[in-house]
């Protein structure tokens, strides 16, 4: 048989939130099964939903329940729009719209179980967050079947296996690879495109997780990884990896090509537009990677490239993007008995590591004097804690002076794998915002030299932000 041709195609939830977004999907899907072997489609919940079910459920968690109605009618209202827009089909309009319903009405008995209990732990939040991906997979599967078009909605608890780290769950490959087959490869064996639901998964015993916000890429990969695919494809609401997220400045563009490192450093530092994890399955893999626009499909949006050219220089700009991530506190350690003592960062990391909490940037000065590293707002409590309890000899004996945290700050980042090449690039980017009046309170360059990243106020995010985005457009 000659070889198959597959590819995996991600569509976000703007791209799946209304009728007209998804008359551009159910075309894109017909363009993509001329050229195309084989096709799956992975969909996120359609816009805003999954916001509102974790909102439902959190309220419920306080014992509220009266705004249930108000959010059973909106999720309503969403999906059946669009079902009533675009299946013309009436059997399988009213089947879809039941089948919605029924999730729907499993919203309205799980926040009240959670409002009982007074409490939803990480596995009945994920229970409810499955809901909105759910939702979409029948929707999407019977408008793109009503459109003539051979496909079957599967939700992907059926094969993406996961550990029961809920609200972040880690894939077992090797069982996710077994089922994803047996179950795909059948249908598409009969030119049947399988429909999917990204961001969710379930436990070998059946319980049902989440890969985190944003996951529905992360799915995409795994999916295209275990099966394997030749190409995986992101379709999104912006003309791809833009130098910097087009909300904060309207004139970003698009990079056409982006190297695997700068992808990784982009995604982890809170361009939103890929889930970082998505970066690893389609790189061990081998597999292509692209991001483009629903709302133009006609663009080529960005490619992914190996890294470097053979020559050994770096195509096009130095610096090639700017990225923030907010709402994170600065979290410093200090005191000068911690000088030369031995295993204080161990043990301060450890205390972190306890409570869970990830670190994105860490700065230590040469003087040992202090440890200064971000966390996410809302943990830095947590994590403080942590660290009083972890150091209170050194505390109580004055050889730490103090841990404390900042108020909100961002971390800014600058990206660009032709930096590590380039001399004095760290020199621009500190006089260009000190230039703007923006004041720096930590820096820190990753030892690959593809970024530096550093900590401004949380009000003068924007302003970072844009001031680096002229040094992209200057160079
Ligand atoms: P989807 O629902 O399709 O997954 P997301 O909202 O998760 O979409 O991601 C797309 C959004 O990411 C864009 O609308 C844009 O505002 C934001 N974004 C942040 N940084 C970037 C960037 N560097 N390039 C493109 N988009 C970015
Ligand atoms: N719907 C999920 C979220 O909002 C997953 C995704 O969109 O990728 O986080
Ligand atoms: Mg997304």
């Amino acid at each position: 048989m000659p070889e198959q041709k597959t590819l995996i195609m991600k569509f976000g939830g703007t791209s799946v939130g209304s009728a007209e977004a998804l008359v551009s999907a159910i075309q894109i899907i017909r363009d993509a099964k001329k050229d195309w072997d084989r096709v799956v489609v992975v969909t996120s919940a359609m816009s805003g939903v999954t916001n509102l079910l974790l909102d439902s459920a959190a309220s419920a968690s306080h014992g509220k329940v009266d705004s249930l109605p108000a959010a059973e009618s909106a999720l309503r209202e969403k999906h059946f729009a669009a079902a009533d827009a675009l299946i013309k089909n009436e059997k399988l309009r009213e089947q879809t719209k039941a089948e919605i319903n029924a999730l729907i009405l499993s919203l309205v008995d799980l926040c009240k179980a959670i409002a009982v209990l007074g409490e939803a732990s990480p596995r009945a939040m994920d229970a409810v967050a499955s809901l909105g991906e759910r939702m979409s997979v029948y929707l999407l599967g019977a408008v793109v079947n009503d459109a003539g078009i051979k496909a079957k909605a599967i939700v992907s608890t059926e094969f993406v296996v996961t550990n029961a780290h809920y609200q972040n769950a880690h894939p077992d490959f090797k069982a996710t690879t077994e089922k994803t087959r047996g179950l795909l490869n059948p249908l598409m064996d009969e030119g049947i495109i399988p429909i999917t639901t990204g961001f969710i998964g379930a436990t070998p015993e059946g319980a049902i997780t989440t890969l985190g916000r944003g996951g529905s890429d992360y799915s995409a990969a795994i999916i295209g990884a275990v099966l394997p695919a030749d190409d995986v494809w992101i379709w999104t609401d912006v003309d791809g990896v833009m130098t910097t997220d087009p909300r904060i400045v309207p004139e970003a563009v698009t990079l056409p090509e982006i190297n695997y490192s700068e992808i990784a450093e982009l995604a982890y530092y809170g361009a939103k537009v890929l889930h970082p994890k998505t970066i690893r399955p389609v790189l061990d893999a081998g597999i292509g990677l692209r991001i483009c626009n629903t709302f133009n499909p006609s663009h080529p949006g960005t490619r992914l490239i190996a890294s470097i050219k053979s020559n050994g220089k770096v195509e096009g700009k130095v610096i090639k993007a700017v990225t923030a991530i907010r709402k994170q506190r600065l979290i410093t350690i200090e005191g000068r008995g911690m000088l030369g003592v031995p295993g204080v960062a161990a043990r301060a990391f450890g205390a972190v590591a306890s409570t869970g909490t990830s670190v994105p940037l860490i700065t230590q000065a040469s003087s040992e004097q202090s440890i200064c590293f971000a966390v996410p707002s809302e943990l830095a409590p947590t994590v403080l804690s942590s660290l009083e309890k972890a150091f209170a000899v050194e505390i109580e004996d004055d050889d730490i002076d103090r841990v404390w945290a900042t108020e909100d700050v961002s971390i800014i980042t600058v990206v660009g794998a032709g930096m590590r090449h380039t001399p004095g690039v760290s020199g621009r980017v500190f006089s260009k915002l000190g230039n703007d009046g923006v004041n720096v309170l930590a820096i820190a360059q990753g030892s690959s030299e593809v970024s530096i990243s550093l900590v401004v106020d949380a009000v003068d995010t924007e302003n970072a932000v844009k001031a680096l985005h002229e040094l992209i457009v200057a160079s």
